[in-house]
């Protein structure tokens, strides 16, 4: 009897995480996990940060009052909110079954980020991009909960 193929699922990814030199310093998180499930399924990969138009390298941010910021002080918000807006229409036309996102990001952070002072503050609220996908009912998951979850498998 033929064995039935498994379904791949259809993941958005946040692209550091796939190893693209796309984070602020020009550097990546890559990540073992995340790479051995885009061997097995269909991944896209998104750098919101990038999709916004900001280059990279480029001076870290945080979100202070609902507002991004620059460590200098520039009002890059912006910028931020196009790259939301566009990952976001990319999931609506794609309809991906899962979202993993880079941990405590201001735009990918999906259960924490720092708080706007630059001083390592952690605060439990969403990145820009991360929120705008939850409002619209995207599954978002946090890069440190698929390792958690991928422990769990191993017991
Ligand atoms: S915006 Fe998201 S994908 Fe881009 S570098 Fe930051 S955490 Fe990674």
């Amino acid at each position: 009897m033929k064995k039935d193929k498994k379904r791949k699922m259809k993941i958005m990814v946040s692209a550091c995480l796939a190893g693209e030199n796309c984070k602020y310093n020009g550097g990546n998180n890559r990540n073992e996990i995340v790479l051995k499930l885009m061997a097995d399924n269909e991944v896209i990969t998104v750098c919101p940060e990038q999709m916004g138009g900001l280059p990279t390298p480029r001076v870290p941010s945080e979100v202070r009052d609902g507002l991004v910021i620059t460590k200098d002080g520039r009002i890059v918000d912006a910028e931020f909110r196009s790259g939301a807006a566009k990952c976001l229409q990319l999931a609506k036309r794609l309809q991906p079954d899962l979202i993993i996102l880079q941990s405590r990001s201001p735009s990918c952070g999906v259960k924490q980020r720092y708080d706007g002072t630059f001083t390592g503050t952690l605060v439990d609220q969403a990145g820009v991009t991360a929120q705008l996908l939850m409002e619209n009912g995207f599954r978002c998951l946090d890069v440190e909960d698929l390792v958690t979850v991928q422990r769990g498998f191993k017991r």
